[in-house]
């Protein structure tokens, strides 16, 4: 077997969807010729498909791995940064030099203002897919490889209750509930009955045990947040999420002051230059990494770094096919600091047909794969959906 690379290939995908990630759109909303959309609750773009952008790196004696990161806006621009610029730097080096690699490819753009982005996105792909490979050769788990596998099961928390009124969520919850899990979070972008009045329902119906999160989506000043959140801990809320504008690490540090509710930040942030700055202002108690925007060895970087400062991680889980999923559950199992993994069950259950894998979410937890590597490949009917 070699480790030595031969052949670097990136697949932009884009699978239908019978209902938009979040729900319906909004009553006079629609999406455009692209099939993208605005959420006017968060003011983000969406895509009407499950769009991504697969990775599959291949060794002179034919092993190989794959990878994948989010890209459920223009998969095609990672495609091509991979295709065109990383992908040819890679031929000739061995799997084994992951991290070096990893290291490489950001050292190759950071003078020219290159600290995330799409650039970071093609790298994470690219790195999540050499660490599938790095963990077949040497016939083992990525969990192992990383020097521990903690959690056989993970702790999962159900995340989004993507239903038009507020009684149907409430009797989504319900259900989850009863299914074995102990952890939902709710989506105040689509609180269209209100913020507070979703977390009082959702209280009253689910009863003091259950753990309520909620995402706030970024849509906040620092003084609405205080007060918003001071209302929701009167229904015991467990994690308020991303309150405030992404840059804003001065309200951060302010909201996690003034408040008795954990902080929950970072799926957008990709490196530990990011998070930094966050660590050291107090802006959070928890971080939520997302491994289809860090890749694997950032994201173990980020959460090493976490351990220093005493927070939790619950990572994040986006729009994707489930071979980053499968990658953010190998690095999560070796961590001593996770609490939850997100569950996007309206992606995750809905993509599983799409990948072979014994990677799966019931009864509350997370199954890790054990095969080698990371231990999830797509099946042959996801190329039915490249994108043209
Ligand atoms: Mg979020």
């Amino acid at each position: 077997m070699s480790d030595i690379i031969k052949k670097i290939e990136a697949f932009p995908i884009s699978i239908p969807r019978e209902v938009p990630y979040l729900g319906k759109l909004e009553e006079g909303n629609s999406y455009n010729e692209k099939g993208y959309f605005i959420r006017p609750g968060n003011r983000s773009i969406y895509s009407i498909n499950d769009q991504s952008l697969l990775v599959k790196v291949t060794t002179r004696t034919g092993e190989y791995g794959w990878g994948e990161c989010v890209a459920f806006y223009v998969p095609e621009v990672c495609a091509t940064i991979i295709s065109e610029l990383i992908g040819p730097l890679l031929i000739g080096r061995s799997v084994h030099d992951v991290v070096k690699i990893y290291e490489d490819l950001y050292d190759a753009m950071r003078v020219r203002g290159f600290f995330g982005g799409f650039y970071h996105d093609a790298i994470a792909s690219v790195d999540i897919a050499l660490w599938d490979l790095h963990g077949k050769l040497l016939n083992l788990p990525v969990c192992k490889v990383l020097g521990s596998k903690r959690h056989e099961k993970m702790p999962a928390y159900v995340s989004g209750l993507p239903m038009p009124t507020l009684d149907e969520r409430v009797e989504m919850a319900k259900a989850w509930v009863a299914k074995g899990f102990d952890a939902i979070k709710f989506a105040s972008a689509v609180s269209h009955e209100g913020i507070i009045e979703e977390m009082k329902a959702l209280r009253e119906a689910l009863g003091p045990r259950v753990k309520l999160l909620v995402d706030l989506h970024w849509k906040f000043t620092a003084a609405e947040a205080i007060k918003l959140i001071r209302q929701l801990n009167q229904y015991d809320l467990y994690v308020a999420e991303a309150p405030l504008k992404p840059e804003d690490i001065e309200g951060q540090s302010l909201v996690v002051r003034s408040v008795n509710t954990q902080v929950g930040i970072g799926e957008e942030l990709r490196t530990v230059y990011e998070y930094r700055p966050r660590f050291e202002n107090s802006c959070m108690h928890v971080i939520q990494p997302e491994m289809g925007r860090t890749g694997l060895t950032s994201f173990r970087d980020i959460c090493q770094m976490s351990v220093a400062f005493n927070h939790t991680v619950m990572p994040h889980a986006s729009i994707g096919i489930g071979i980053f999923q499968a990658a953010s559950l190998q690095a999560s199992a070796a961590l001593q600091n996770l609490v939850y993994h997100e569950y996007q069950h309206s992606i995750f259950d809905k993509n599983l047909k799409y990948v072979k894998t014994s990677m799966k979410c019931e009864d509350g937890y997370f199954t890790v794969p054990q095969e080698p590597g990371l231990g999830i490949e797509p099946e042959e009917e996801v190329f039915n959906f490249i994108k043209k």
